[in-house]
């Protein structure tokens, strides 16, 4: 039995593997933000609806989620993936090769060129933690010492697949170099 990927646990049994992480029960049907906390990592989240004007009226539930990394890469950058309905600069995917063209395809990156924006997404850990937060569905950002999360539902969303994402998500950026 292997030890969990997240807070350490020695037993990952009735957990899950999400992202290349063995993670224990806790972790994966519990509250991943509680086994963060004593590792120096916090996250808020934050719910609201908003009503676009611009069509019949139906209410939009946005939830919010925003951690606070140990560091800050000095980034500002925004992953969308294609088809969440927001028309975003494509511009700098030209300047950057990732080199996985599943990644490629499915992800845009809005934000200025810069050689650490370039390493972060060359790393497989962050491009797997960016697909699991387009499978919550979310759109997240990278903003300095923050990496904030947002999911947008037609009915209020459940927390944990993106609590889940954004532990994962802290995890892994803080432990790029
Ligand atoms: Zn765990």
């Amino acid at each position: 039995m292997s030890t969990c990927g997240m807070c350490g646990d020695p037993s990952t049994a009735g957990g899950a593997r999400l992202c290349e992480l063995d993670l224990c029960q806790n972790c994966y049907h519990g509250d991943p933000h509680q086994r963060l906390v004593s590792r120096g990592f916090s996250i808020s989240a934050e719910r609201f609806t908003t009503r676009p004007n611009d069509d019949n009226g139906t209410l939009q539930h946005h939830l919010v989620m925003t951690g606070l990394l140990g560091r800050n890469f000095g980034v500002k950058a925004t992953f969308r993936r294609e088809g969440l309905g927001t028309r975003i600069t494509k511009l700098f995917r030209k300047e950057i090769q990732v080199g996985d063209p599943f990644f490629d395809q499915l992800v845009y990156i809005d934000g200025k060129s810069e050689p650490q924006l370039a390493r972060l997404v060359e790393s497989p850990e962050i491009q797997s933690v960016i697909l699991e937060f387009f499978s919550v569905p979310a759109t997240v950002t990278l903003d300095g010492p923050f990496l904030r999360a947002e999911q947008i539902e037609e009915s209020a969303p459940p927390e944990l697949p993106l609590w889940r994402a954004m532990a994962i998500g802290l995890h892994y950026f803080e432990r790029q170099v």
